[in-house]
């Protein structure tokens, strides 16, 4: 069922959100020993939740736009007395004292969080591989990776643990694991959704955002959740225009760019299904057009300079003062030392290193400076696209779903995940991943749409297109 009907039946007294998360925690029974995708389960809290929801439409009060509709959350959004632990040893024990922002949206608009979900360590990876308490499986294939850092969300909505749920894309963390996983991720325009509450990784790259499995169901979490908040200073002061509605505009007239310069990598499976998106959208009635986007290519180098000199500087509060984990030592600096040593895994250890060397005296230019100065031209770039071209369309993953441990050893081969979404996340533009079959193993493909700030409107159309034409 799609959620605008789940809420709608909600609402209407024909259907009960407490049947309908009884029969997500049902699912979440059998196969969540399997699959891991949970950090944490909220059944109690979901039961509670979803009673003050029947309660309240029997009331004749109305629960919201999203009522009885399940959410499995990141567990690096704060959620008040629930541990948030973003899948570190260093955050064990700790919970919260406030919401975040969309955990208090999604309450109020009548959604039932059923769980936290697993994640690699501070969204740092692209298998939650890198998870503290051990991986995520794709429900897919069991012995592949759902992808990452969002593994455990994207598992839990192509699991049927949840109706959707929500991630976090700092250079590509929704849109691969929701290609991995068949199923829809966006990570929208920097600044569209509040991420106040959401536990920083690289504070310039952040954004939280939907998986889901229709588009339909995409563009209206993000119809609840966008929007202006006081509370996070990089939130966008304006009202966003409703996605839901744009849905059923098609392609007509559009300008679909292919990026010809498009760095090479992909495997020729993904590229078959990047070529029938091509096709059928020219059948919908909209032109292909040849684009350049010269600077694509060093995203993956500049974003790998900026994304650990930021997160250097936030994981630097975790000190064993004032969250979580603690191991004593003989004075505070050996505690300093000690904590952070036994807290961290070995990737994040890679990052803080890297990024504190990036930043250091005598470096800072030649590697961070120049990284900015790279991060300004794939956003000119792009920009200059976007005058000839509506949307792009790039291949999500380079790879369908691949196997576990198979990159484990070599942090390049994990880093190369990302080279088509990482541009996106340093120009600050949308972008989503929408299945569009199935290639080798027959594991699911997904096509990324791109589009210009702000262009969400025009991107889901094609979205929608895409999976009309698939389906
Ligand atoms: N895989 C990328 C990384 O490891 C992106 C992660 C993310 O988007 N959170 O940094």
């Amino acid at each position: 069922m799609r959620a605008a009907e789940i809420a709608a039946g909600v609402r209407a007294g024909t259907l009960r959100a407490a049947d309908l998360t009884e029969q997500h925690l049902a699912r979440i029974a059998e196969r969540e020993g399997e699959i891991h995708a949970f950090n944490h389960v909220m059944a109690d809290e979901a039961r509670a939740q979803a009673a003050r929801i029947d309660a309240a439409a029997a009331a004749g009060n109305d629960p919201g736009p999203l009522a009885g509709v399940t959410v499995a959350l990141k567990d690096n959004m704060c959620t008040r007395g629930v541990p948030t632990t973003c899948s570190s040893r260093i955050l064990e024990g700790w919970k919260p004292p406030y919401n975040a922002t969309v955990v208090d949206t999604l309450h109020a608009a009548g959604a039932v969080v059923v769980g936290k979900t697993n994640l690699d360590e501070f969204a740092m990876g692209s298998s939650t591989e890198n998870s503290a308490f051990g991986p995520t499986r794709n429900p897919l294939d069991t012995s592949r990776v759902p992808g990452g850092s969002s593994g455990g969300s994207a598992a839990a909505v192509a699991a049927g643990f949840s109706q959707f749920s929500l991630g976090s894309d700092t250079g590509g963390s929704i849109r691969q694991p929701a290609a991995l996983c068949g199923v829809v991720g966006v990570k929208p325009t920097y600044g569209y959704v509040s991420r106040y509450g959401l536990v920083a990784f690289a504070s310039s790259l952040d954004q939280i955002g939907p998986f889901t499995s229709s588009v339909e169901d995409a563009a209206l979490v993000l119809d609840v959740i966008g929007g202006h908040d006081p509370h996070d200073s990089t939130s966008i002061p304006q009202q966003h225009p409703s996605l839901v509605d744009s849905l059923q505009q098609g392609v007509e007239g559009l300008r679909i760019g292919r990026i010809t310069d498009l760095p090479e990598g992909a495997d020729p499976d993904v590229n078959e299904r990047l070529e029938a998106a091509f096709e059928a959208l020219a059948a919908a009635g909209a032109t292909i057009v040849d684009v350049e986007v010269p600077a694509f290519t060093f995203g993956l180098t500049a974003y790998y300079l900026i994304a650990p000199a930021e997160a250097s500087s936030n994981l630097a509060r975790y000190d064993g003062v004032r969250y979580g984990m603690r191991v004593e030592a003989a004075d505070t600096n050996a505690m300093y030392g000690a904590t952070r040593e036994k807290g961290f895994g070995d990737e994040v250890k890679r990052r803080i290193m890297l990024g504190t060397y990036a930043l250091s005296a005598g470096y800072y230019d030649a590697y961070y400076g120049k990284a900015l100065k790279v991060r300004r031209l794939i956003h000119d770039d792009f920009e200059r696209a976007y005058t000839k071209a509506d949307v792009l369309l790039t291949p999500t993953s380079p790879s369908v779903a691949f196997e576990f441990g198979s990159k484990g050893d070599n942090p390049l081969a994990m880093y190369l995940c990302d080279t088509y979404t990482i541009p996106t996340n340093l120009a600050g533009h949308p972008g989503m991943s929408v299945p569009y079959g199935t290639g080798a193993h027959g594991l699911p493909v997904g096509v990324q749409v791109l589009a210009g700030t702000l262009q969400e409107p025009t991107m889901f159309r094609v979205a929608a297109a895409l999976e009309r034409s698939v389906s």
